[in-house]
């Protein structure tokens, strides 16, 4: 094995690592990923691990070492690496094409490169719609409680974990939350004690209440993680995105469906709002397009947007001005396209939903046994498990506990999440998401390596 040394030294000295408190990088050594093949990667030390969370954020949804796609990647590099600007691509018009037989209703596929930029980019739709088509009004963007729709200003003026952002403000105006729609924590809403549909209904009811508070003709959009990822691993219960359907359409509000996550196969099917039968206006998405395998990124909207940026040819400016300069990466959309050909050919949406519910079954039996699980939710190869002092108050867990769970797994050899670190409240759900390959002895490993762990910490 190569001596890795000088790589930590350097890593140690230079690199500013995401999501890590400052303390960390003087008290621990950085671990450093040097291979991937399937679910496994390893360390520098050559240890290795089951990825139980596809790259800690969500993201390697075929898994490591896919060498049809990197060929894909470099024949299509060594013929055109790169062209933006009003210019198409070969690969970037095949894979909106077959991006669009996937999702009924939408038509056309905007490319740039990260969640928080696709996010970004049906915002200024909006804003630009209610310049364009309603005198400037309907600019407001609603956002839900515990939701998170990335990194940039704009973004996290529609982030609903308060505490998070609190110290990057202020904030863009015109963005009003929502309440969230996680029905453990229901009680903590004081709608009183409402389960399953009734709650559902009463959550989309909720978004109703705001709108008539802030006006219809100021609400222009709604955006929404169809599981709420970071936020606490989030699945409505049934009912509720019919009626949130319902609502925008009544009162004329865009719907936009964050699947930046969720995209591409994670839950089962390619988009989550399929799961539901809902027509969105907007659908953004990233981490799933090419597994990680290049960066890309899309905002996919329907033709009746598309047409409400045509209609007026008298203001030189007034149609959609906006560039992502990487988005005329060719890499992007031949990965993309690679990989949508592995899972359609490896029937991966099938094999997520198996293995979601063979992992749902271990997780509920995991709380039969520890106590201290207070909850298991998700939708296919998303799922959480809420970590809780006391299943009769709910008080969230510690994150310093929930942490040694975390730490001890990966000990043994499984990477596991945790949603939302250093948030009260949104830090306490251990987060699994392996990649949608996964075998029913990967998913018994993991939870296997989670039950071992509970009992370590928590005895
Ligand atoms: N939306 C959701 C639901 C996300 O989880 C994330 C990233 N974790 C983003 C948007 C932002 O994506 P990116 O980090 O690529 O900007």
């Amino acid at each position: 094995q190569n001596d890795l040394s000088h790589v930590v030294d350097a890593d140690k000295a230079h690199v500013w690592h995401h999501l890590v408190q400052h303390k960390a990088f003087e008290t621990s050594d950085p671990r450093i990923i040097v291979e991937g093949k399937g679910m496994r990667v390893w360390d520098q030390n050559g240890k290795e691990y089951l990825d139980a969370v596809s790259g800690a954020v969500w993201t390697v949804n075929v898994g490591y070492g896919r060498e049809t796609i990197v060929k894909a990647i470099a024949d299509q590099l060594m013929k055109l690496n790169y062209f933006a600007g009003a210019a198409g691509s070969v690969p970037g018009a095949l894979f909106a094409e077959r991006l669009i037989q996937k999702m009924p209703g939408m038509t056309r596929v905007y490319y740039c490169n990260s969640g928080s930029e696709a996010n970004e980019k049906a915002f200024k739709m909006v804003r630009q719609i209610a310049h364009k088509r309603y005198g400037g009004k309907k600019t407001k963007i609603l956002y839900r409680d515990r939701d998170y729709h990335g990194t940039t200003i704009g973004c996290l003026s529609a982030g609903g974990q308060k505490q998070r952002n609190a110290q990057y403000g202020p904030f863009a105006p015109d963005f009003v939350e929502v309440p969230h729609c996680l029905e453990y924590h229901a009680a903590d809403q004081g709608w009183g004690h409402l389960s399953g549909e009734a709650y559902g209904q009463r959550a989309a009811d909720a978004i109703e209440e705001v709108i008539l508070r802030e006006g219809p003709d100021t609400v222009g959009a709604l955006c929404l993680e169809p599981v709420t990822a970071g936020g606490g691993v989030i699945a409505p219960p049934p009912g509720y995105w019919e009626r949130v359907q319902e609502i925008c359409t009544k009162y004329d509000v865009l719907l936009h469906i964050d699947e930046v996550v969720c995209g591409v196969g994670r839950t089962g099917e390619w988009f989550g709002y399929q799961h539901y039968g809902i027509k969105p206006d907007f659908v953004t998405m990233a981490k799933g397009v090419a597994s990680g395998y290049a960066a890309i990124a899309c905002m996919v909207t329907t033709e009746k947007v598309f047409d409400m940026f045509k209609d007026d040819t008298s203001d030189p400016l007034n149609y959609f001005r906006d560039i992502s300069t990487f988005g005329g990466c060719t890499a992007g959309p031949a990965a993309a396209l690679e990989n949508m050909r592995i899972i359609e050919d490896e029937d991966l949406l099938g094999n997520t939903t198996r293995m979601g519910d063979r992992m749902m079954g271990n997780l509920h039996e995991l709380m039969n046994k520890h106590a201290v699980v207070g909850d298991v939710r998700g939708k296919g190869l998303f799922l959480g498990a809420e970590l809780v002092q006391d299943r009769a108050t709910r008080e969230p867990m510690d994150e310093k506990r929930v942490q040694a769970v975390v730490a001890e797994c990966a000990a043994q050899g499984v990477m596991i999440g945790a949603t939302n670190r250093s948030v009260p409240g949104y830090n306490n759900t251990l987060c699994f998401s392996p990649a949608l390959i996964a075998t029913p002895d990967d998913i018994d490993q993991i939870t296997d390596t989670v039950d071992k762990a509970l009992t370590k910490v928590f005895g």
